[in-house]
């Protein structure tokens, strides 16, 4: 990995970038649901409910959901009778996680704060590897991505939900245009952070492009790397196997 690496628009080191992330979902963790809600109009739920159904969870499955925050995609998959372990690398984001959890009375759920860079998990001990919206956040991707084939078993599946660029003419810049004038006063209105906010917005804009990121899945090892854009690619799910 390089020296310095971008935190949303800003050149810093590989740890403070860390640490700075860190800080962002500690700053909003307690508002991370309702503001997604509004971020979005609802739609991350949509969002969210088709990358399961690729998923395709199975009963008794052992599901790795990295980056998996307050438990959205976990708690979807525990539904469908996968046993998932919820892994992200801040403490505050599990603890809401754990919270709703208890109150949606949700069981078949392990919590554990973990690196996705550096997992403590053995080798093979996944069917399915599954990150929303977290792997923008991720220091170092590539390491992540070598990390996440070393966990899964021989057909294990790989899975990763996140923003990227739309190719739909003008449809990319109404966006952001949308993203950078309104999204950052909505963080200070509702979670009184703005500059949190402006992070998110800045961390989407510079992220691959769908087929750019396919390569790099495929690089880390990974089989028949597909991506499957959605609104032209503004939000897109890649897949791939681990043969
Ligand atoms: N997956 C959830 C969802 O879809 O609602 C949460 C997504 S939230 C935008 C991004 C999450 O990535 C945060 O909870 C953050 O703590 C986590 N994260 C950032 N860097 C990480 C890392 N290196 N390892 C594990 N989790 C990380």
């Amino acid at each position: 990995m390089s020296d310095t690496v971008n935190f949303g628009d800003q050149l810093v080191s590989p740890a403070e970038k860390t640490r700075r992330v860190g800080a962002v979902f500690s700053s909003v963790a307690k508002r991370y649901d309702v503001m997604n809600d509004l971020m979005s109009g609802g739609m991350h739920r949509l969002w969210k409910e088709r990358f399961v159904a690729r998923i395709k969870p199975r009963t008794g499955e052992r599901i790795l959901d990295m980056a998996g925050g307050t438990g959205d995609i976990a708690f979807r998959m525990a539904a469908r009778g996968s046993l998932v372990t919820v892994s992200d690398i801040n403490a505050d984001m599990l603890a809401v996680g754990q919270d709703r959890a208890a109150a949606k009375r949700i069981e078949g759920l392990s919590w554990k704060q973990e690196n996705a860079e550096v997992l403590s998990f053995g080798d093979a001990a996944f069917d399915a590897y599954t990150i929303a919206f977290g792997i923008r956040n991720v220091t170092d991707i590539p390491a992540a991505l070598k990390e996440a084939h070393r966990v899964l078993k021989r057909g294990g599946r790989l899975f990763i939900l996140e923003f990227s660029t739309s190719d739909w003419p003008g449809f990319g810049k109404l966006y952001e245009r949308y993203a950078d004038a309104v999204i950052p006063r909505i963080g200070k209105a509702v979670a009184g952070d703005e500059e949190s906010y402006r992070y998110l917005v800045e961390s989407i804009r510079r992220f691959p492009t769908p087929d750019r990121f396919r390569a790099m899945i495929a690089e880390a090892g990974f089989a028949q790397a597909k991506a499957e854009p959605m609104l032209g690619g503004l939000v897109c799910i890649w897949s791939g196997w681990k043969i």
